[in-house]
């Protein structure tokens, strides 16, 4: 299936001819496979070549290592996992390289011990690296708020087996009744999967400007719910696998607007420049769109800003 016209326009409009033709060429191409050690479960096999992941060990050292994510490596090929041992075992977690970055924002933010809540979890890549992160003494209450997505999930923690983590089906509004009390809260929102249009053909033909428009509106309540759950201090990532501008920067600056100076600037977060993300600011959160042009994975877009010390609690 072609990309939607309307968003081929829209991409050429934004980036300009050059970068809008190479990232509808490059989402016409090959989608990269890469996975995330389980450092609990492949302990000290994190150097050269994580040796328990036995039967994708041949892929693994063909081609190299997720460059933002210490336990992420890329794969030569898709090998049948559901015939892998260890992939059953929970050594390691298919995910998207992009995805891994999520870590990276938390990389100078006291994780060990902290409580974190991630609002949009299923099928739980995500949770399974901030379960790693928190170690034994914290906590990530990983909330799906589709009853069958979060099943998966827990499928996923069970196979993880950190012990850290409770997962919860509710809305929103719900789970964030436990106001200012997460260290961390993430929301990986629903969106409308631009960036995954590669990965996935079937996302093309479900996109609309309508759908990008009501993914926007959902995203900014499941914002203001996200925000009351967190603590003074505490550090809020937003992201989304989609690149246009109403679901990423868009959702931050409407959530300024009502936020206002609560929002206060993240931790500081070190990138390579030969990464190739194209790092932004959007008032105090610092911004990191991932174009499988110019990046290592599929379509992504990431955010980090703090509650500002003294905000209300
Ligand atoms: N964080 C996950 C991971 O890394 O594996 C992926 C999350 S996916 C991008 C977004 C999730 O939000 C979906 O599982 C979807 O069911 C859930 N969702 C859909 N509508 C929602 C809503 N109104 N509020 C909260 N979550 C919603």
């Amino acid at each position: 299936m072609e990309l939607p016209r309307t968003f081929v326009e829209r991409v050429l409009c934004d980036l300009g001819t050059t970068e809008g033709e190479a990232l509808c060429r490059a989402l016409d191409g090959e989608a990269c496979v890469s996975i995330r050690v389980n450092p609990a479960k492949a302990e000290g096999l994190r150097g050269e070549q994580p040796a328990r992941v036995s039967e994708v060990l041949p892929m693994l050292t063909a081609a190299g290592r997720v460059p933002w994510c210490a336990d992420g490596f890329l794969l030569a090929g898709r090998p049948s996992f559901t015939f892998d041992s260890d992939f059953h075992a929970g050594a390691y977690y298919v995910q998207e390289a992009a995805s891994q970055f999520v870590g990276c924002l938390l990389q100078e933010v006291p994780t060990s011990g902290a409580r974190i809540l991630d609002l949009c979890a299923a099928p739980g890549g995500k949770t399974t690296l901030y379960a790693s992160l928190v170690g034994r003494g914290g906590l990530v209450v990983a909330n799906e708020i589709d009853r069958r997505r979060a099943s998966v999930l827990a499928d996923n923690v069970r196979k993880w087996g950190t012990g850290n983590v409770v997962v919860t089906t509710c809305e929103p509004h719900a789970v964030c009744d436990c106001e200012a009390w997460f260290d961390v809260v993430a929301v990986d929102a629903p969106c409308s999967g631009e960036g995954m249009f590669r990965k996935d053909p079937a996302a093309r033909g479900e996109w609309s400007e309508n759908n990008v428009r009501q993914c926007a509106a959902r995203q900014d309540d499941i914002l203001r719910e996200a925000w009351r759950a967190l603590r003074p201090g505490g550090t809020l990532i937003y992201s989304t696998c989609t690149f246009n501008r109403d679901e990423d920067e868009g959702s931050l600056e409407r959530m300024l607007a009502w936020a206002g100076d609560e929002v206060a600037a993240p931790y500081p977060v070190d990138v390579d420049p030969a990464w190739g993300i194209v790092e932004g600011e959007v008032g105090p959160f610092r911004t990191f769109r991932f174009f499988p042009h110019r990046t290592v994975g599929e379509g992504f877009f990431a955010a980090v800003a703090r509650k500002a010390p003294d905000a209300p609690g």
